[in-house]
């Protein structure tokens, strides 16, 4: 059921207070990672979840990676990165959003998307949502057209799904 693969894939993620910094509790998702019953039920779960039918999954540098990637190979899609600063050869799209202290910015490559394609969005976890939000409007910005974000993990409570409602994301979900 899903229920209980969803119990199987909440007992593999494990919190580490006080990482990186006092008073973050970090959901680490490596034990989920090196479970393979664990993460072909992550990817079958996410896929599972979404509403309609895709064209690309784009992935956030570096957790959603390792999401988005399987999920894509499942579904017989593309698989695009939105990644750091300095990271892309080729000319590109920038965003930038806030951190608690500070700021940073998110890159896609112009030419990765085509106007019209149905984007899935996916990344480990939804925090404050300024991660999600920066991806949503690359994504924007390449004409493409949002059809869902997912994530494994969300920390309700943060404003990360107004914040995203605010970027032009109508449909979100996660497992845990
Ligand atoms: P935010 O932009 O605030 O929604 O933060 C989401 C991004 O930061 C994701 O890429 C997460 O991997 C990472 N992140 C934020 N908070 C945590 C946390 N408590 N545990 C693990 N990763 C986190």
């Amino acid at each position: 059921s899903v229920d209980a693969r969803v119990a199987k894939i909440s007992s593999l993620v494990r919190t580490i207070p006080d990482f990186p910094e006092p008073g973050v509790q970090f959901r680490d998702i490596t034990p989920l990672l090196a479970d393979p019953d664990g993460f072909r039920e992550t990817i079958d779960v996410l896929v599972g979840q979404l509403p309609g039918p895709i064209d690309v999954v784009v992935g956030i540098d570096s957790r959603g990676f390792l999401f988005g990637a399987p999920m894509a190979l499942q579904m017989d899609v593309g698989f695009v990165p939105v990644r750091k600063p300095g990271k892309l050869p080729a000319p590109v799209f920038e965003e930038d959003y806030l951190l608690e202290y500070g700021s940073s910015s998110l890159n896609i490559h112009r030419d990765a998307l085509r106007p019209g394609q149905r984007v899935l969005i996916v990344d480990d976890l939804l925090a404050t949502g300024g991660t999600l939000g920066a991806a949503a409007k690359l994504v924007a910005r390449e004409g493409a057209e949002i059809v869902h974000v997912e994530t494994v993990i969300e920390l309700a409570g943060l404003g990360g799904r107004k914040h995203l409602g605010e970027c032009g994301v109508t449909s979100y979900s996660s497992i845990l």
